[in-house]
């Protein structure tokens, strides 16, 4: 069997190579295997500088300082510890709860965080956005409430690839003492993100969308006293206090160099990315009854989410074997139903159901696009005979 054309990079990337190499060299007795934590031996101090390296990668990623830098376990548990940490601040300051908005396309990383705030008492907003998928400044605006201290908005939507105007979002935030903070999952190493230009308080990384390993992510916490988050996870007072655990120095060390590639590579990658994106577009979109999903233009590269009008989505992404896509619905245990971040933007069930994410990504080449193109009309052909 001929393995599939992988067209997910926005679910996960393989690890480059380079990556790959640097992970390795963190976990053998001939390499650097030692705690960071280890204090007293020369093989606990080269762990550690390992893992300083990393940060300072990091932080150059996205305009922030070393110390700005928690490490967590990817994006979901960032995710969870800016909501949480901020709240559970704010109620041992204001002994109640408060006022929190959120969008309703934001990933479940931040959806679920909300719904637990909310068993325990806060009150939660959640955004609509336009058809497109983007906030605008001026919903954010009329949301905002006397006692809003937390705004939680992505940078990139996962599903569509659209751009949220974060810089705008933050300047109210900020005219309105409201902290900021941004899921920047699928952003980092994608578009340029410079966390001071932006004015965003906390932000949220994951190793695995830019060909770091998976398990491995980090919180942007601005340093100052407004940006006060409790710890989730306790046990030795890790990471300032905010993140306790032994730090996984090869998923670091990882996570460094891929964020230092991604930082090279960033305007090649998109530019190269934009062009196969555009020609997988030109190749499909004179069959009838297909639509686009989100914005052409204010978009990452990467993503493409196309509605194809009358087919059935499942019949679709079933007959797709050749190719490695997500499809426009969740598997729930018995069923599948359509994604909530395309309800959102107007679709209906069906054509929730009839839509398809493909993500373009580093490794993706001319021809595999050229298949897709290909594999994707014969499909089609045959499912409208039927
Ligand atoms: C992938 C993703 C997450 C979750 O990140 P993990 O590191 O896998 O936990 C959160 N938010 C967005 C927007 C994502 O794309």
């Amino acid at each position: 069997m001929r393995k599939p054309v992988y067209l997910d990079y926005a679910a996960t990337t393989p690890v480059a190579p380079e990556v790959a190499t640097r992970m390795a060299e963190c976990l053998t007795l001939e390499g650097i295997f030692a705690n960071p934590a280890s204090r007293s031996h020369m093989y606990g101090w080269q762990a550690e500088e390992q893992v300083e390296e990393a940060r300072a990668q990091v932080a150059a990623l996205i305009n922030a300082d070393p110390r700005e830098i928690v490490w967590t376990s990817g994006a979901t548990e960032a995710n969870n510890l800016a909501l949480k940490g901020i709240a559970e601040s704010y109620r041992a300051q204001h002994k109640a709860g408060g006022h929190i908005i959120v969008s309703a396309v934001e990933h479940k990383a931040v959806l679920d965080p909300a719904i637990w705030l909310e068993s325990q008492g806060f009150r939660i907003t959640r955004l609509a956005p336009t058809n497109e998928g983007i906030i605008c400044v001026d919903s954010l605006s009329a949301a905002l409430e006397p006692d809003t201290f937390l705004v939680s908005l992505m940078q990139v939507n996962n599903e569509l690839g659209v751009i949220n105007d974060v810089k705008a979002l933050a300047a109210l935030c900020k005219s309105r003492n409201v902290l900021l903070h941004c899921d920047a999952a699928q952003s980092a190493g994608k578009i340029a993100i410079d966390v001071k230009g932006l004015g965003v308080d906390l932000l949220s990384l994951s190793a695995h969308k830019f060909y770091g390993p998976k398990g491995v992510g980090a919180l942007y916490v601005r340093r100052s006293g407004e940006v006060k988050i409790a710890a989730q996870i306790h046990g030795g007072g890790h990471e300032r206090g905010m993140r306790s655990g032994t730090l996984a120095t090869h998923q670091l060390a990882g996570m460094g160099q891929a964020a230092s590639l991604a930082a090279e590579q960033l305007v090649t990658d998109s530019i190269r990315i934009a062009q196969l994106r555009d020609r997988l577009w030109q190749g499909l979109e004179d069959l009838p009854g297909i639509h686009r999903n989100g914005s052409a233009t204010n978009c990452v590269s990467g993503i493409l989410n196309i509605a194809f009008g009358n087919i059935d989505g499942e019949m679709l992404l079933l007959s797709l074997r050749d190719l490695a896509v997500s499809s426009g619905s969740a598997c729930n245990s018995a069923s599948m139903s359509p994604s909530y971040v395309l309800k959102a933007i107007g679709l209906s069930d069906e054509a929730a159901q009839a839509s398809l994410r493909f993500s373009i990504g580093r490794y993706t080449t001319a021809d595999e696009i050229e298949f897709a193109i290909e594999h994707i009309r014969s499909v089609i052909a045959k499912l409208q005979k039927a």
